[in-house]
């Protein structure tokens, strides 16, 4: 009943060059069973979205500020994102949680942002190894949830999830399938108890996602799509994630 999604996350990587070279083998290789989207850097957005007219491909950024408007020097409301057309913004990566010290009410801050502009956050959540070594790796997904749940209250229905187990981003390493499986599992529980919308909730996984290993964590009940880093800069892997989906 809920429809794959695949997201690349392009993170800070790509030129005009390179992006136009990739987003034209996507055009190519699609269109795919699952909704995809490219979440790319801010300055390639309106490119990106010439570039993807009339295809059924979307796309959004990769963070957005928590303040409406302002002297907020460096930043890019969801406001801009919206009127740039993005149906998208990941909020919550960890990369953003550990280099920018963004707290989990911060997160759940910028997601209320983004909705309130019709932007669609991709909200990570993920242990890291150190976590998942000292049997910390519900807890530390359901804090990072239960902020979101708070703050969105009846609106949290409306956003994507995405697991993103920090010991496998850029590591080759990926949660097995059952292994994703089960904190999926857990997640749709914590939302079951929020939103009577839990079940048409897509929860993506993120985590060194590659052709060969995206079906089988693609088959797993709870796993909805996956949130694609390294493999989503090349458009023959990334396009075999899509079709995975
Ligand atoms: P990798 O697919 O490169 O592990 O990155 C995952 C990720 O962080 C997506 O947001």
């Amino acid at each position: 009943m809920r429809k794959k999604l695949v997201v690349g996350n392009w993170k800070m990587h790509g030129s005009r060059a390179s992006n136009a070279a990739l987003l034209s083998g996507l055009r190519e290789a699609g269109p795919w069973n699952a909704d995809v989207a490219v979440c790319v850097p801010f300055p390639y957005i309106t490119e990106t979205a010439l570039a993807l007219t009339g295809q059924a491909m979307s796309f959004g950024a990769q963070d957005c500020s928590a303040h409406e408007q302002g002297a907020y020097t460096g930043e890019v409301s969801a406001a801009m994102l919206a009127d740039v057309g993005c149906r998208y913004v990941i909020v919550g990566h960890s990369e953003r949680r550990a280099f920018h010290h963004e707290s989990d009410q911060l997160v759940a801050d910028k997601a209320k942002a983004a909705l309130a502009h019709g932007v669609t956050p991709i909200v990570c959540v993920g242990e890291t190894r150190a976590e998942r070594e000292a049997g910390q790796t519900e807890a530390v997904v359901k804090r990072q949830l239960a902020a979101v749940i708070h703050t969105l209250t009846h609106c949290i229905g409306e956003i994507v999830l995405a697991y993103e187990p920090v010991w496998a981003i850029g590591t080759g390493l990926t949660a097995s399938p059952e292994e994703a499986q089960a904190v999926h599992a857990v997640l749709r529980m914590q939302l079951h108890a929020a939103t009577q919308k839990s079940d048409a909730m897509r929860i993506l996984y993120g985590g060194s996602v590659k052709p060969d290993n995206a079906v089988s964590l693609f088959g797993q009940p709870d796993i909805d799509g996956g949130l694609i880093g390294g493999a989503a800069l090349k458009a023959a892997d990334f396009s075999a994630i899509c079709r995975a989906a």
